[in-house]
């Protein structure tokens, strides 16, 4: 009897050890872009900063979890790749922002790359509704579409001062109305384990959000989204387009304290040094 007590201890302990490794499982989490917006001056998009000519990078994730695939942001429409800007952007857009997306960069042939289908992705997490983010969703009809409530209601129906600017492009989503959302209201942990981790992070949008992963050799991930574009945003300059300013810069705040408290890293959206210095032929891990 005593043997049984000992073995049923030992077996407890490795319960215990096992759900303590939970949230570091075997994630793989490769940063892709759908082609490049600019050259622009950095200076247009974020008034306060110096003047600076850059490209930027149009950030997708591409998350592979035991408990499913998932991708961060599906880029700009398939629509506008080379060279067809003009067919499906407001013309303006396409002369300030100059997408060079070829149909290769679109999120679908980057699943293809790595050997996913579309088919197989269980999670579209959408940090907002701008066309450079939300932009391919039609893809992926079967999927679970994570989005805050605010910013779907944002996406349907703009306030005045945003729809001018031309960033929400109703035919990117018009046909998912009945895609299976899962509506947020602020922070949410995906799999209730700390690996995938929606932030609630307001301000450029209505409802942004961006994304946590916990993986077990690079640690914490922070995936902005356009909570922070670049650099100078870290630096303390005001990005020049938001909802809400004061929402927007508490935002920046939120990650700054999670990666400094986690050890972390960031990755942003569109910043095109780190972007150069990052991994895109494998994954974090
Ligand atoms: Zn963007």
């Amino acid at each position: 009897m005593k043997k049984w007590g000992l073995l049923i201890a030992v077996l407890g302990l490795l319960a215990v050890a096992c759900a303590a490794t939970a949230s570091a499982q075997d994630i793989k989490a490769w940063w892709t872009t759908s082609g490049f917006l600019g050259p622009v001056d950095v200076k247009g998009l974020i008034p306060s900063a110096p003047s600076r000519m850059t490209t930027l990078p149009v950030s997708m994730w591409i998350i592979d979890h035991p408990k499913g695939l998932i991708v961060f942001d599906t880029g700009n429409n398939v629509a506008i790749s080379d060279g067809k800007c003009d067919t499906y952007w407001p013309k303006g857009f396409c002369q300030n922002f100059k997408p060079s997306q070829k149909r290769d960069d679109v999120i679908d042939r980057q699943l293809q790359k790595l050997g996913y289908s579309a088919e197989q992705v269980k999670f579209v997490i959408t940090s907002h509704a701008h066309l450079d983010h939300i932009g391919n969703i039609k893809l992926f009809p079967k999927a679970t579409h994570v989005m805050q409530r605010r910013e779907l209601y944002q996406a349907w129906w703009p306030e005045k001062f945003q729809r001018a600017s031309g960033v929400f492009i109703l035919s990117d989503y018009d046909t998912t109305r009945d895609f299976d959302f899962l509506e947020l209201d602020g922070d949410y942990d995906l799999f209730g384990d700390g690996s995938v981790v929606v932030l609630d992070t307001p301000g450029h949008t209505m409802g942004h959000q961006s994304l946590k992963l916990r993986l077990k050799q690079t640690g914490t991930v922070i995936i902005t989204g356009d909570a922070i574009w670049m650099q100078e945003n870290l630096d303390g300059h005001v990005p020049g387009i938001n909802y809400n300013t004061a929402e927007t810069m508490r935002s920046i705040e939120k990650l700054k304290r999670i990666r400094d408290l986690e050890s972390g890293q960031i990755f942003m959206s569109h910043d095109e040094v780190s972007y150069n210095k990052g991994m895109h032929d494998s994954p974090y891990r």
